[in-house]
């Protein structure tokens, strides 16, 4: 007889690491699967981890885990051709306990995360492919891997197989992506000395810097470019919505080629030497893409349910809290012993009741109003950069002229209506 857990978690990124870390720690037989060679060995992301999310897992989890660098200073980056404008944040509070987010290496962290969960009980398996869950009387009861006898049964699947999760596909939760749901995104890790980092990000070997770029850095399309920095390289990255991409008939290593050329950017990177290319999806459909979420000894967490906020690019603290959400949800269905759709839907009551349900909602129609309304990238933000340039130069042009200048400029091409109205639902759904 094949051996029965309680719980089988498929993929060991953040949402399922999460998950079998939180089961075993509560005293489940947990079996987390995992198709590459270890934990992270595939796995991608621009770098960003949040503190809050992981601490609720893993308290102080900063004084052991394989960081990066604790960030200090976000900065935004909105790009012409040959200028650009700027904002950020710095706050030297954010270099200290506790900590606000720090960037990562995925290959290291999701390693040292698994480890964490192994030590609490879990069985973890690499290089074993889930090839679909099975199903007996309507009910999922375990999952068919590509091992000789590779069935195994459990009283929860929990799908944390990311973006693409053709489980949860071929189990009917959710259709084939569309490419406005999901983003292409590519990235390299380049190789930089420390002291060289330090200097060109005015920071010390404790602090970090993430850079978010908008505008030219996608020539228009809705998307962002990103540089992030780690103790000994930068995390450089380009990605749009697969429509964007289609649409502006662009190649995603071109573009990445063309953001690492941008003479706003080339100086940072200078030297650097590329160690590492990868390329993955985002799921960015936000609040309306989310599929079902539990069926009858079921659950779909992170990536593979669409929980990202791809305003404010978090994937992993959501994926994480799906994660340990799942855990506790199975908890409480093994007090009555029912793993059945009504009793595991209170997962899905509790990732709509946190702060993943209300973010996505806040932000649910914004992928939408910005891929449906290009100007926002194509026009505004070029014209945003020569309104700074035309009043910051000084040309003898008084101050007043140059004013009206500005906002003729705005209001040349949509009209004062137009205009208003773009602001007014950009507004709107961001709120
Ligand atoms: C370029 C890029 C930049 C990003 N930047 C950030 C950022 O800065 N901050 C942030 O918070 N988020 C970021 N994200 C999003 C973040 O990476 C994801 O939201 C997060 O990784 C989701 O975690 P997950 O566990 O759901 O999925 P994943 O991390 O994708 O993990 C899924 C796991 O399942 C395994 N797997 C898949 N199918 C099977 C199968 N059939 N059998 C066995 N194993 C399987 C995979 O190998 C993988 O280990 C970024 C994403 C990308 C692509």
């Amino acid at each position: 007889m094949p051996e029965k857990f309680d719980v089988i978690v498929v993929g060991a990124g953040p949402a399922g690491t999460s998950c079998a870390y939180t089961s075993a720690k509560n005293g489940l037989k947990v079996l987390l699967i995992e198709r590459g060679e270890f934990p992270g060995a595939k796995n991608v992301m621009g770098g960003i981890l949040y503190r809050k999310q992981m601490e609720e897992i893993i308290p102080e989890f900063w004084k052991e885990a394989p960081l990066e660098r604790p960030v200090v200073e976000q900065r935004f980056w909105f790009l012409d051709k040959e200028s650009m404008v700027t904002t950020s944040y710095k706050a030297l509070e954010w270099g200290k306990e506790p900590f606000n987010n720090f960037t990562v290496l995925r290959a290291k962290f999701d390693k040292w995360f698994a480890s964490k969960a192994v030590e609490q009980g879990a069985v973890l398996i690499n290089e074993t492919v889930v090839l679909e869950c099975i199903v007996e009387d309507g009910k999922v009861v375990g999952v068919r891997t590509d091992r000789p006898d590779g069935d195994v049964y459990a009283d929860v699947v929990v799908l944390a197989d990311g973006v693409n999760s053709l489980l949860a596909k071929s189990l009917g939760f959710h259709k084939e992506w569309k490419p406005e749901e999901v983003a292409l995104t590519v990235m390299e890790v380049m190789k930089l000395p420390k002291k060289v980092i330090n200097e060109r990000f005015n920071v010390n070997d404790d602090q970090g810097v993430s850079v978010e770029i908008f505008g030219d850095s996608t020539k228009g399309a809705l998307g962002t470019a990103f540089l992030y920095t780690n103790k000994d390289s930068l995390n450089i990255g380009v990605g749009t919505t697969l429509s964007g991409m289609i649409k502006k008939k662009m190649k995603p290593y071109e573009l990445l080629e063309y953001v690492k050329e941008h003479p706003m950017i080339k100086p940072y990177i200078d030297g650097a030497e590329t160690e590492e290319y990868l390329a993955h999806l985002i799921p960015e459909g936000g609040y309306n893409s989310v599929p079902k979420l539990v069926g009858d000894g079921v659950i779909v967490t992170g990536d593979a349910a669409q929980l990202v906020n791809a305003i404010h690019r978090e994937g992993s603290n959501m994926a994480m809290t799906s994660g340990r959400l799942a855990a506790e949800t199975i908890m409480r269905a093994k007090e009555s012993e029912d793993y059945s759709e009504r009793t595991l839907d209170y997962y899905r009551t509790a990732i709509y009741d946190s702060f993943i349900g209300k973010d996505l909602k806040k932000y649910k129609d914004a992928t939408h109003v910005f891929e449906e309304n290009p100007q926002y990238f194509e026009q505004y933000i070029p014209l945003m950069n020569r309104a700074m340039g035309t009043f910051f130069t000084v040309d003898g042009t008084p101050k007043r002229e140059k004013q009206s200048k500005i906002i003729k400029s705005f209001t040349g091409k949509n009209g004062r209506l137009g205009v208003a109205k773009d602001l007014y639902r950009a507004w709107r759904v961001v709120k």
